[in-house]
Formats: C-alpha cells, sequence, structure tokens
C-alpha cells in the first residue's frame, strides 16, 4: 500500500486483510510498539515519530526482514507504510525476490487538503488499535471505542503541524520511490481514493490483483 499519510492505508490494508486472510504488515505499528514497552529503542522512535521524521532505513529494514521470517507471510502479506525510502525500496525488492513474491503496488491518490481534515480528525483505540473518523467512521459514543468503550486518543502524529511535516518528508523522501517501482518494473496502479466508502476503494484495490 503506497500514498502519503491519511491516504487510508492503514484501513485499506485491515479491509484486505479481513478479505484475503494475508498478514498487515505495518512498520508504524512495528515501531509503535516499540515505544509501548518504553524500552531505550522505544525512546529513541518516539521523538522521531513526535517530529514527524522517518526512522533510519535500517531499523524500518530489519523490523520487515524479520517479521518476514515468520510462516504465516507464504500465501501472501500487506506491506503498509514500507518501503518509505528508495534504500528501503531497494532491500524490499531483495526479500521478496529471495522468496520469490511479486510485488503489486496500490498507490492511493488523495488530495493533500483533504489529508490535513481527515488526520486531524483521526482517532485510535489505545487497547484494541481499533481506528475511527470524526468525520467518515465515527464511535457509537463519542470518544469512547465500540469494541471495548476505551477512550479514544489522538496519535501525536496527527497534530496539524506534525502532519504538514509528514506530507513534506513524503513528498522529499518517499515520491521518489515511485521512480524506483517505474525503473523496477514492478506492478503499479494509482487507486483514487480521495472520495467514495472505504469498502469501494478496497474493491477496487482487490481489482488489481492478480488471479
Ligand atoms: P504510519 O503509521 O505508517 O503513518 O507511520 C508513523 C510514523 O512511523 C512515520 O511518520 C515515521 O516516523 C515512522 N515510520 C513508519 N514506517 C516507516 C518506514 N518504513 N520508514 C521510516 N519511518 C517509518
Amino acid at each position: 500500500m503506497f500514498g502519503p499519510p491519511g491516504s487510508g492505508k492503514g484501513t485499506q490494508a485491515k479491509l484486505l486483510k479481513n478479505h484475503l486472510g494475508w498478514p498487515h504488515i505495518s512498520t508504524g505499528d512495528m515501531l509503535r510498539e516499540h515505544v509501548q514497552a518504553q524500552d531505550e529503542l522505544g525512546i529513541e522512535i518516539a521523538a522521531v515519530m513526535k517530529s514527524g521524521q522517518l526512522v533510519g532505513d535500517d531499523l524500518a529494514n530489519r523490523l520487515v526482514e524479520t517479521r518476514l521470517e515468520r510462516p504465516d507471510v507464504e500465501a501472501g502479506l500487506i506491506l503498509d507504510g514500507y518501503p518509505r525510502t528508495v534504500q528501503q525500496a531497494a532491500w524490499m525488492s531483495k526479500l521478496l525476490d529471495r522468496k520469490d513474491f511479486r510485488p503489486v503496488v496500490a498507490h492511493l491518490k488523495v488530495d493533500y487538503n483533504k489529508i490535513v481534515a481527515r488526520l486531524s480528525g483521526r482517532r485510535v483505540c489505545p487497547q484494541c488499535g481499533a481506528l475511527y473518523s470524526l468525520a467518515f467512521n465515527p464511535p457509537r459514543v463519542s470518544e469512547l471505542c465500540d469494541n471495548d468503550g476505551s477512550r479514544l486518543m489522538i496519535r501525536d502524529d496527527d497534530r496539524e503541524e506534525i502532519i504538514r511535516r509528514r506530507l513534506e518528508a513524503y513528498d522529499r523522501q518517499t515520491l521518489p520511490v515511485l521512480g524506483y517501482i517505474r525503473d523496477a518494473g514492478i506492478s503499479y496502479h494509482e487507486v483514487e481514493a480521495t472520495d467514495g466508502a472505504p469498502a469501494r476503494i478496497a474493491q477496487r484495490i482487490c481489482e488489481i490483483l492478480p488471479e
């Protein structure tokens, strides 16, 4: 899943996971697990994430490489938020080649102004990880999780000033990955994701997958 922060990659990855039964591998979620554990690495990562910058390529690559060693990826997997730099893209190609996997890239295209509105209305359950959007998918009871009643949180990096910094990092460091994808001949598809129900967008993504 390729696209700017707030383009709905996480939401789409969760829908696809339910539909295809493939694991959802999100480097952002793996990094947040370290932050929650408050280990030494977690403290370092928290500072980078809060600033809206990217963590180092070596760390992101290592997380994905270790995750791909688990047997549940054999039928297929959904990468969300990775690769985010050209260096990561080259690493990903090497990892997937080794397993004889052929990536299909879904690039979610979303208007940046909508992203700012969307992300600043995003809420997450600290307990079960459910995602809500005040505009499109609000919880039944204001600020409480539908699944377990926990008080919903705003991620530190979903604050407006940080969102703009994340979009800048995306333009500068992640968009060049498209050049890599083109040069490497990787299957690439643009998916219009500014408007429309998440289920409809997920359907568009399913249509680009090989049989
Ligand atoms: P996400 O949940 O995918 O929006 O990621 C949240 C934050 O985690 C990003 O703003 C980065 O600071 C960091 N991050 C996630 N994935 C990567 C990656 N592949 N490379 C570098 N930093 C990442």
